[in-house]
């Protein structure tokens, strides 16, 4: 099975029911489908056949949806781009992909313009109408254009697709990598049908249920749980454009959502609102977090506050991306990523390449049906990262004796401090503490006699907190040589349209 012929029998099942909300309109599986089909149907049309890579590049939208499963219908491999990119950073993942149509937005062309010359594979700019006032008459890529809603207007239903084997590639995900150019992972149908329907079935995503989408659809994190796992089972898609606490409580309330995927920040966005009287998660069943680690003291207090459960879990995009989740029948722990999913397995490896003793530290290894099939071109990456059937995830771990996982932090965040490791997610946990503290973060600064030292930015509630209170605290209750060397106060922290903290930005701060 794979995720678009799911799809199609779900749609032959409950054709009436909501596929997704967008503004307020409500669109069924059998109008979706329908779409999916025409805009297939008009790929082939233009020439896409099984195997050709398609870029993505949109924003949360219903044109994203049908663009993505119409292009998994003809077979074509795809690669969702983040629309925030800069010319140049698309430029090289286009290239690199061997990308042979794009689809976007209007509002995007100009980026596209820019670097059009370069991009001699392209044949198509497939552009979806937001309205833009903008003619593309004169435009450098005028005759390589094409109007997405013309093309569904134009397309024909009951089209004959190719057959799709579980391990042809269905996507291709740039992962951010801190360091390097981006390493495009490649997920197969399998990976992505199986990692929807393992945390669907973990997390008891169903038919019922009314998930909000407001994590970027081009993120993983956002097509497995929010896109894929809700329309696999008949639910409905909340689609938002584009995330703000307000506009989730309005959908949250308004649309009677029943389950919320977000980052951390996301979360902490939500909970400084929470004495607002339109802040209502009544409701919601499930809150799901992943993506980065929630720090227990905001975990705790946004299950306070709002009265509702947070699941936490964990996944990268080379496992498409979930291996782990807080289970549900059984008690959450927080600050722990929970146990293994569904058909998947964690392992905790040391560094002389043993499994390591429950608590001890190790790097995380995954293995199971979500496992990519390696780096596009990259054989000596994949290779480092694909060991004996095992992908190695580059995060250090440990694992209890119920088999919960605990994430201490990246292996290359590590910070050595005159020989001793400190990982920046124990001295943010102890900053997450304290009342006066938004949100934190640490890296390592270089330091002439220790090596590294402990560096920290804030964004603080409170003014008047001063650094030498915020060092006491830490002295309180951290050893001396995790203690932070400097704490910079910021009026926010850098972040990913995904809501990540870029801890490389920081980096390049103290650099400079
Ligand atoms: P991406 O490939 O962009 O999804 O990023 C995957 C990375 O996000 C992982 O390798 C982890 O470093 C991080 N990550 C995801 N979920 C968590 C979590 N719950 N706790 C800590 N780090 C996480």
């Amino acid at each position: 099975m794979n995720i678009i012929d799911q799809l199609s029998l779900t749609a032959q099942k409950h054709p009436q029911k909501t596929a997704y909300v967008f503004q307020d309109s409500e669109t069924t599986y059998l109008e979706l489908e329908g779409m999916i089909s025409k805009f297939a149907s008009s790929l082939q049309q233009l020439g896409y056949r099984k195997g050709d890579h398609i870029a993505l590049a949109l924003g949360n939208s219903p044109y994203y949806v049908i663009a993505l499963y119409g292009a998994l219908r003809v077979g074509a491999v795809v690669i969702p781009v983040n629309p925030m990119y800069t010319p140049h950073e698309l430029d090289y993942i286009l290239k690199n992909g061997d990308v042979k149509g794009i689809i976007t937005m209007d509002m995007l062309m100009e980026k596209f313009e820019a670097i059009a010359n370069q991009l001699t594979d392209v044949k198509h700019y497939i552009c979806c109408d937001t309205g833009s006032s903008r003619s593309f008459d004169d435009s450098s890529v005028a005759n390589k254009m094409k109007s997405f809603t013309e093309l569904i207007k134009a397309g024909s239903l009951g089209v004959e697709t190719p057959q799709l084997r579980d391990s042809d590639t269905a996507l291709i995900l740039y992962t951010s990598g801190t360091t390097g150019k981006p390493k495009g992972a490649m997920l197969t149908h399998q990976n992505i049908y199986s990692n929807a329907k393992d945390t669907a079935d973990y997390l008891t995503i169903n038919g019922e249920d009314r998930v909000i989408a407001a994590l970027p659809m081009f993120h993983v994190f956002c097509l497995t749980v929010s896109l894929n796992a809700p329309l696999m089972n008949g639910g409905t898609v909340l689609i938002m454009p584009k995330f703000s606490p307000q506009d989730v409580f309005k959908v949250a309330s308004e649309q009677k959502a029943t389950i919320f995927a977000g980052v951390p920040t996301m979360y902490n966005y939500l909970l400084q609102r929470a004495a607002e009287p339109t802040a209502d998660f009544s409701r919601i069943r499930l809150c799901i977090s992943g993506g980065s680690s929630m720090p227990v003291a905001l975990l705790k207090n946004f299950e306070e506050a709002f009265n509702v459960r947070v699941s936490e879990g964990y996944g990268l995009s080379e496992a498409a991306p979930v291996t782990c989740f807080n289970p549900l029948d059984r008690p959450r722990k927080p600050g722990s990523i929970g146990q293994s999913i569904l058909n998947v397995e964690n392992k905790v490896m040391n560094e002389f390449g043993e499994e390591a003793e429950t608590g001890e530290v190790g790097e995380l290894a995954v293995c199971g049906p979500n496992v990519m099939k390696g780096y596009y071109k990259l054989q000596e990456e994949t290779e480092m990262a694909l060991r004996d059937g095992w992908l190695y995830t580059g995060d250090m771990a440990r694992m209890d004796n119920e088999g919960y996982f605990y994430i201490v932090d990246r292996k290359k965040d590590m910070i050595l401090v005159g020989g001793y490791n400190v990982y920046p997610r124990e001295v943010e946990e102890v900053l997450y503490e304290h009342p006066g503290i938004a949100e934190a973060a640490v890296i390592g600064a270089p330091h002439p006699e220790t090596g590294e030292s402990v560096k920290c930015f804030v964004v603080t509630k409170d003014p008047a907190l001063t650094e030498d209170v915020l060092l006491e605290f830490c002295k309180a209750h951290l050893a001396k040589y995790k203690v932070p060397s400097k704490i910079d106060f910021l009026d926010e922290l850098p972040k990913n349209t995904t809501g990540k903290i870029l801890r490389k930005s920081l980096r390049d701060k103290v650099n400079q």
